[in-house]
C-alpha cells in the first residue's frame, strides 16, 4: 500500500511549493561562503532597532500564549486605515490568509479565477480544496482584466488578483482594476493581493474601496516592505462579515507573540519605509542599467525584485550564479524557462550579482 492512495486526489497531484533557496543550504551544498541572496523579494535593510527592541521586550513573556484576538495590532491597522478593527484579519504571513480565504468559499465544485504568470500560492490552494483553476492568459506578462472577465462564469466563487503581480512585476493602473472589481458579480469574491503595495507609489488608496465593493478582500503583508519575513504576518481587510468568516476558521494563535509585537512597531516606522523604497528605487535603476548593458530585456517591475529574460535556459544561469554564492529565483515553474527573478538588494548585492551574471552568460550561449 503506498499512502497516497490514502490522500485526496486533489493532494497526491499538487505540486510542491519551491521556496527560495536558503542560504545555509547553498553552504551546505556547495561550500560557497559570502553568500548573497536576493531570491525571496525580502528587505535588504533587515529589521530595524526599534523591531528588535520590541522582540527583546515581547520575549519576556514567551511562556503565555500570544493574544489570539491581536488587539494592539489591530488597531494599529484600523487606526492607520480608518476601518473598523473588526474588518481585520490576521495570518501566519499573507499565505496563510489567502488559504483562510479559499477555505472559507471555496468547495470543490467552484472555479478560482487568476492570471497566467500568477503568484504560485494560488493554484496551490486551489488544488488543495479540489476545485478547478481557471487560468487566463496574460497580456505582456500582465493580468489582462478583459481576458479574465469573459472567464467569469456562475461557478467562479474566487479571482486572486496581485497587484503587483510575482513573479512579474506587472501593475494595473487603478482606473482598470476599479473598473474590472466593479463589474464583478456579488457572489464572487475579488482577492487583491498588496504584498508589494507600498512599493507602488500609488496614486489611489484601494482601501476605499472596501466600502463600495462588500466582496473585495485586500490582503497585505509584513514580508515585503515591512522587513518581517521571518517572523510571518499578514492581513486581509475586508467587509465585517467576511472577516467574521475568516476569522472563525483561523487558529486561534495563528501569529506568535513576537509578530504581533513587531508587526505593531514596524506599521508606525514611516522612517523606515521611506528608506526602504528609496533603497528600492535606486537598487531597481542599478539592475535595469546593468541589464541595458548586457542587453538584456526585462519586465518592468513595481515591486522590490526584477524579472529578465537571460535568453538561455534560466536553469543553468541559476546554477552558475549559485557556484559564485548568488542566490536568485528561477522561474521555468511559471512557464517563464528563460527568466530568472532577483529581488532588489544593497547596492553591492546588487553589484555582486550583475558581475557574477555578467560571468556566467559569457559561459554558456
Ligand atoms: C511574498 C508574497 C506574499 C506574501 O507572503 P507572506 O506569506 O505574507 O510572507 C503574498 N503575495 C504575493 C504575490 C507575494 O509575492
Amino acid at each position: 500500500m503506498s499512502f497516497c492512495d490514502l490522500a485526496l486526489d486533489c493532494v497526491t497531484q499538487l505540486q510542491p511549493y519551491v521556496p527560495g533557496k536558503p542560504i545555509e543550504e547553498l553552504e551546505r551544498e556547495l561550500g560557497v561562503t559570502n553568500i548573497v541572496k536576493l531570491a525571496s523579494n525580502e528587505n535588504p535593510l533587515g529589521p530595524s532597532d526599534k523591531v528588535l527592541a520590541a522582540i527583546t521586550e515581547a520575549s519576556k513573556d514567551l511562556t503565555r500564549y500570544p493574544d489570539g484576538n491581536g488587539f494592539t495590532l489591530k488597531s494599529a491597522l484600523a487606526d492607520k486605515y480608518q476601518l473598523n478593527v473588526d474588518q481585520i484579519t490576521l495570518g501566519n504571513g499573507s499565505n496563510d490568509v489567502l488559504e483562510l480565504i479559499a477555505r472559507t468559499f471555496v468547495s470543490p465544485n467552484n472555479e478560482v479565477l487568476f492570471s497566467q504568470y500568477a503568484f504560485a500560492i494560488y493554484p496551490l490552494v486551489t488544488q488543495a480544496i479540489g476545485a478547478k483553476a481557471v487560468i487566463a492568459p496574460a497580456r505582456d506578462y500582465g493580468h489582462d482584466l478583459q481576458a479574465m472577465s469573459t472567464l467569469i462564469t456562475d461557478k467562479t466563487k474566487l479571482i486572486f488578483i496581485a497587484n503587483p503581480n510575482n513573479p512579474t512585476g506587472t501593475y494595473l493602473v487603478a482606473d482598470e482594476l476599479e473598473a474590472f472589481i466593479a463589474q464583478v458579480p456579488q457572489q464572487t469574491l475579488v482577492v487583491l493581493d498588496e504584498a508589494y503595495v507600498e512599493y507602488g507609489d500609488l496614486d489611489v488608496n484601494t482601501i476605499d474601496w472596501l466600502e463600495k465593493y462588500s466582496n473585495l478582500i485586500i490582503t497585505r503583508t509584513f514580508s515585503k516592505a515591512y522587513g518581517l519575513a521571518g517572523l510571518r504576518v499578514g492581513y486581509a481587510l475586508s467587509h465585517l462579515e467576511v472577516a467574521d468568516l475568516l476569522n472563525r476558521i483561523r487558529q486561534p494563535f495563528n501569529v506568535n507573540a513576537l509578530a504581533l509585537a513587531s508587526a505593531a512597531v514596524a506599521l508606525k516606522d514611516d522612517a523606515y519605509i521611506a528608506q526602504t523604497k528609496q533603497l528600492n528605487k535606486q537598487g531597481m535603476a542599478q539592475l535595469i542599467a546593468g541589464f541595458d548593458r548586457l542587453a538584456l530585456s526585462y519586465i518592468p517591475s513595481k515591486g522590490n525584485f526584477i524579472t529578465v529574460d537571460v535568453q538561455r535556459n534560466a536553469e543553468e544561469v541559476f546554477s552558475g550564479l549559485l557556484h559564485q554564492g548568488v542566490i536568485v529565483r528561477p522561474v521555468g515553474n511559471y512557464g517563464l524557462p528563460q527568466h530568472i527573478r532577483v529581488s532588489i538588494g544593497l547596492e553591492e548585492e546588487n553589484q555582486r550579482f550583475l558581475d557574477a551574471l555578467t560571468t556566467i552568460l559569457g559561459k554558456i550561449s
